[in-house]
C-alpha cells in the first residue's frame, strides 16, 4: 500500500533466489487491483537492511541447505517502508518489466543446460568406452548403450539448433517476436537435459549416484528446469495456443 511518499510492504515470498547475502530484493507487488491484469503490478527495490525485511530461511533443496548465491530464500516483509522513488519504471509496469527480463533469462538457462548436457554426455561416453563388462568387452559394445548415445546426441543437436534459431530471431526482431521460440526451447531443452543426465547416471551405475562425479548434483539440481521461469505445461500451452490460433483464423 502507499503511505505518503512511501510504499509499505507486508507479505511473505519464498524462492527468492540468492537472497542470502544480497544488498537488495526486487519486490513485485499488486499496486492497483482494479487495473487490467497486465497493469496491476509494480516492481520496487527493497534494501535487505530495511526494518521489517527478514530472511526467514534458506529453503533446503534435495538435501542441500543452500547458502550465498546458491540459495533460495523465504522472505518475510513486515510493514517494510521504502520511498516511492525505489520504484522500477512506472507504476503498473511490473508485468512488462518481468516479461522483458524473463525472455533473456529463459534462453540463458537453455544455453547453460546445453553446457551441462555436453559435460554429462562426455562423461557417459568416456565411461561407456572404458567400463569393462567381462570378456574384454566394454559397455560401449552394448547396443542399448549405443542407442542411448546416438539418441542423446541427436536430441542435443536438435536442442542446440533450436536455441540458436531462437537467439537469431531475438537478435533480429526482439524478445516479444520470439516468445513462441523462447517457450518452445524452455520445455524442450529441459526434456533433453533430464534425459541426457538420466542416461549418463545409468551408464555410470552406482558411481552415477555418488558425489564422485558431477552427475548426482546435476540430477538433483537440474530437476528444477521443468519448474522455474514457468513450468513446462505453461510453456506448452503458450506454444500450442499460438499455433492453433493461426489455424482457427485461416480455417473457413
Ligand atoms: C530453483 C528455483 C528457483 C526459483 N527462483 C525464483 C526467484 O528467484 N524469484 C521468484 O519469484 N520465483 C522463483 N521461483 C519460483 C518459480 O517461478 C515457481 O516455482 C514457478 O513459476 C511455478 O510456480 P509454483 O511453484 O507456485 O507452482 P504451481 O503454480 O503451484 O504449479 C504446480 C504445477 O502445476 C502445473 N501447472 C501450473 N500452472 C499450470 C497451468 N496453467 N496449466 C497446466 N498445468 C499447470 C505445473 O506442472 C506446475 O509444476 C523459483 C523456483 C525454483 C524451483
Amino acid at each position: 500500500v502507499k503511505d505518503g511518499d512511501d510504499y509499505v510492504i507486508t507479505g511473505r515470498k519464498w524462492f527468492t533466489t540468492a537472497a542470502d547475502g544480497a544488498a537488495f530484493a526486487i519486490v513485485m507487488a499488486v499496486t492497483d487491483p482494479d487495473a487490467p491484469p497486465h497493469r496491476r503490478a509494480t516492481q520496487i527495490i527493497v534494501p535487505t537492511d530495511a526494518p521489517g525485511f527478514r530472511l526467514v530461511r534458506n529453503i533446503p533443496i534435495m538435501g542441500h541447505a543452500g547458502e550465498g548465491w546458491a540459495s533460495h530464500g523465504e522472505i518475510e516483509y513486515d510493514h517494510v517502508r521504502v520511498p516511492q522513488t525505489n520504484r522500477l519504471g512506472e507504476e503498473g509496469a511490473g508485468f512488462a518489466i518481468a516479461q522483458e527480463r524473463l525472455g533473456p533469462g529463459r534462453i540463458h538457462h537453455c544455453m547453460r543446460w546445453l553446457g551441462i548436457c555436453k559435460r554429462a554426455f562426455d562423461l557417459m561416453c568416456r565411461r561407456a568406452a572404458t567400463r569393462d563388462v567381462g570378456d574384454g568387452k566394454t559397455l560401449a559394445t552394448k547396443q542399448i548403450v549405443q542407442a542411448w548415445i546416438a539418441e542423446c546426441r541427436a536430441k542435443m543437436v536438435a536442442a542446440r539448433w533450436a536455441v540458436l534459431a531462437c537467439a537469431w530471431r531475438i537478435d533480429r526482431e526482439g524478445f516479444y517476436a520470439a516468445r513462441e521460440e523462447v517457450s518452445l526451447i524452455k520445455f524442450y531443452v529441459a526434456d533433453v537435459l533430464s534425459e541426457v543426465i538420466d542416461r549418463a547416471v545409468q551408464v555410470h551405475g552406482a558411481l552415477g549416484l555418488t558425489d564422485d562425479t558431477p552427475l548426482g548434483h546435476y540430477y538433483a539440481h537440474e530437476r528444477g528446469a521443468h519448474i522455474y521461469d514457468g513450468p513446462d505445461e505453461v510453456h506448452k500451452i503458450v506454444v500450442a495456443r499460438r499455433i492453433l490460433r493461426a489455424y482457427a483464423e485461416s480455417t473457413p
